[in-house]
């Protein structure tokens, strides 16, 4: 048994632990969790835990379907509040996804991501990211097709003393810091009920991980505050959708492979090609990064989201934003790609935009000029002669791209790449058989 390990069967002796969670993430971003008490702990450690991957979204075909959860010793954090019979914590752990053989499995998106670093790694590069992740504080998780009731009136960075989002917000932060996961700032964000949460940078990994526990513990906090968030990429249709921003920098052991002090825009050839790659391979990346037929109702222009492969430097209608908050500081060079929306699936997000933007450092790709004009406030045809592609306006047209995309087929691996396609397809031939009310009401009285 190696320190680690250790450690964790020590931890959950003294601190009395009756049950470790161990989580892992289905391929459409679903967290899954296996509790076991700490006396199988042992074995988990050795052998993994047996389970059905049969049962799980994208796991396995039926005829092999027998997996095994192995947990990532280094992941383990005691969870923030008591167990509902009192005074008892619990714990948690990520798992690795492999097969009975031992080797990793190809479904399991936390290995599509470590596949992704370490390709980097063979490059050269750890890739750092941090991200801006924006949500809904909602009265009521209603599912019967109602517009949701915002949590509060709150607007941009307003500090209303009276409502939910400020000891929420604060809750939060001291439950994400207790399990190890540090908070840069929190702020209310544009519509009503919806905050922003951004996090201290970590490796893409990690943060992957970071990632899910957030969503959970945010979860989990606003149900104490009484009220329920919710990462859907755009409930409410006059107000902005919620985008998880993220911000990329790859390292070369202690040096930041991005910054060029010589540079106006303080990037590097390195940081420029990568630009390039996430512009050049963005519409078949969008799929992923924003998986939902309703992400797609946010990448629409206004609201501050992302709706043209273009870069800039104030620019926040740009796909891909180079911000410039800290001149002159080597460390803090990165890149913000601006599509990813809060229901991503992490792992797999993540494991597209570094091979999108690895790519394009590895064969060299030229950056086009920055786009200082509001990309919002140009026509179609405006933006077609200004050489900006548009990303996808739909899932189906995500889809397409996706279905040629030579770069994602090798990202996430014939398995995930396939059945992703296949999931995704079926839930755009869902909708767009769906007659709408928007259609109904629309039509029926005029038709
Ligand atoms: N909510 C906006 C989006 O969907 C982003 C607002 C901001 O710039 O932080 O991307
Ligand atoms: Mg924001
Ligand atoms: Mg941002």
């Amino acid at each position: 048994m190696d320190r680690q390990q250790e450690f964790v069967l020590r931890t959950l002796e003294e601190r009395d632990i009756r049950f470790v969670r161990l989580w892992f993430t289905d391929v459409l971003g679903y967290l899954k969790s296996v509790a076991v008490a700490p006396a199988e702990l042992e074995g988990a450690f050795s052998e993994g835990i047996g389970f059905d991957g049969s049962a799980i979204e994208g796991f396995a075909r039926v005829y092999e379907s027998d997996m095994v959860a192995k947990p990532d010793p280094s992941t383990f954090q005691v969870l923030p509040w008591e167990s509902a019979d009192g005074g008892h914590y619990s714990a948690r752990m990520f798992c690795d996804i492999a097969m009975p053989d031992g080797s990793p499995s190809w479904a399991d998106p936390r290995h599509v991501l470590r596949r992704t670093l370490s390709r980097a790694s063979e490059a050269g590069f750890t890739c750092y990211v941090h991200p801006e992740i924006e949500f809904f504080l909602l009265r009521e998780l209603n599912d019967d097709g109602r517009e949701p009731v915002p949590a509060d009136n709150g607007g941009f960075f307003d500090q209303a003393s009276h409502d939910t989002a400020p000891h929420f917000r604060r809750h939060a932060i001291e439950a994400l810091e207790a399990m190890g996961i540090s908070v840069e700032f929190s702020h209310h964000e544009g519509a009503p009920g919806q905050q922003e949460i951004d996090l201290r940078y970590a490796d893409a990994l990690t943060m992957a991980d970071n990632v899910m526990t957030f969503r959970y513990v945010v979860k989990e906090v606003a149900i104490t505050q009484g009220v329920r968030a919710s990462f859907m990429p755009k409930p409410f249709t006059h107000q902005p959708g919620s985008g998880m921003h993220t911000h990329v920098s790859l390292f070369e052991g202690d040096r930041n492979a991005f910054y060029d002090a010589e540079d106006p825009y303080e990037l590097s050839a390195t940081g420029k090609a990568f630009v390039a790659g996430l512009l050049r391979h963005a519409r078949e990346i969008t799929g992923v990064t924003n998986q939902f037929v309703n992400s797609y109702k946010r990448l629409i222009v206004g609201g501050e989201a992302p709706t043209a492969v273009c870069w800039g430097h104030a620019n926040r209608s740009a796909l891909v934003r180079v911000p410039m908050y800290s001149p002159g500081k080597a460390s803090s060079r990165r890149v913000e790609v601006r599509s990813l929306d809060s229901a991503c699936n992490p792992y797999l997000a993540y494991a597209v935009i570094i091979a999108a933007g690895l790519k394009g450092v590895q064969e060299g790709y030229e950056l086009p000029p920055a786009a200082e004009d509001d990309v919002w406030s140009l026509t179609e045809a405006e933006r077609r002669a200004a050489g900006y592609a548009s990303l996808p306006q739909n899932l189906g047209e995500a889809l397409r791209e996706m279905e040629h995309s030579e770069l994602l087929a090798e990202t996430l691996g014939e398995h995930v790449y396939e059945f992703f396609l296949r999931n995704k397809r079926s839930e755009w031939d869902a909708y767009r058989s769906k007659v709408t009310p928007y259609e109904l009401s629309t039509y029926l009285p005029v038709l």
